[in-house]
């Protein structure tokens, strides 16, 4: 972590400007497709929390050139951090107030955890890859994250001791929403996954739980995840 922090201390001018860049880049992004949001696109709350989560400490290249293109990024074990409008798309749905209790299943390098970390009081994430969970566990800690939990295991069972949740955002694509997410959402939370195949092109899925035992479901935009796994036990 030290050697990091001193390598990102020579760049962050630089990397400064394109993270300011990137952010401009998601505000006309969000524009150009107003379909998307149906609104202004991102909210300023939202876009500041970009702006200031470092998204080149998250990647294993630590290279901000890489880190704030408007595309995805390979984290390694063949995973990938979303294009970072997509990011921004997922954390505006997902309506984060500063009080709200947050889960997230897909840690991956810890990156969407962070920005919600600006957003929200308590964030709580898992991920099913043990080196990946390691990582951004470490990567959160030097950062400072310190209302972040990250867990190793299968998502799919949620984690009710952290919860219940305000909001939840799945980053990684499953057919079905796992009932144990929606038991664990808040009446009035929201959810926030892709559903479909793995291996297609899926529904970016908003879920709101509007009394104990009632949702209502949108589909939001087509988008791309990597496959949400299941543990063997
Ligand atoms: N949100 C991440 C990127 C997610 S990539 C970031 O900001 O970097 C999707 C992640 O979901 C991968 O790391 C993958 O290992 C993880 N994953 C897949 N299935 C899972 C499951 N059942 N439980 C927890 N994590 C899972």
């Amino acid at each position: 972590m030290v050697v990091v922090a001193r390598e990102a201390t020579a760049q962050e001018p630089q990397c400064d400007r394109e993270r300011a860049a990137m952010v401009e880049t998601i505000r006309t992004y969000a524009r150009s497709d107003a379909s998307v949001l149906g609104r202004q696109g991102p909210s300023e709350r939202v876009l500041e929390a970009i702006g200031r989560t470092k998204r080149h400490l998250f990647i294993p290249e630590r290279s901000c050139s890489i880190a704030y293109a408007n595309k995805p990024v390979s984290i390694g074990h063949g995973q990938t951090i979303s294009q970072p409008f997509i990011v921004a798309l997922m954390t505006e749905l997902a309506e984060v107030a500063p009080d709200h209790v947050v889960l997230e299943v897909g840690t991956g390098s810890g990156y969407q955890a962070a920005i919600l970390a600006h957003l929200a009081r308590k964030v709580c994430t898992i991920e099913i890859i043990p080196s990946l969970a390691e990582t951004a566990t470490k990567t959160l800690r030097g950062l400072a994250y310190e209302n972040v939990s990250v867990r190793l295991g299968d998502g799919y069972a949620g984690w009710p001791e952290c919860g219940p949740f305000d909001a939840i955002v799945v980053t990684a694509a499953l057919g079905q929403v796992p009932p144990p997410l929606i038991e664990q959402l808040k009446v009035g939370g929201r959810l926030v996954m892709p559903v479909g195949s793995a291996y297609t092109s899926q529904q970016l899925t908003v879920v709101e739980k509007t009394a104990p035992d009632k949702t209502t479901s949108r589909a939001v935009a087509l988008v791309r995840f990597v496959p949400f796994t299941r543990s063997k036990e």
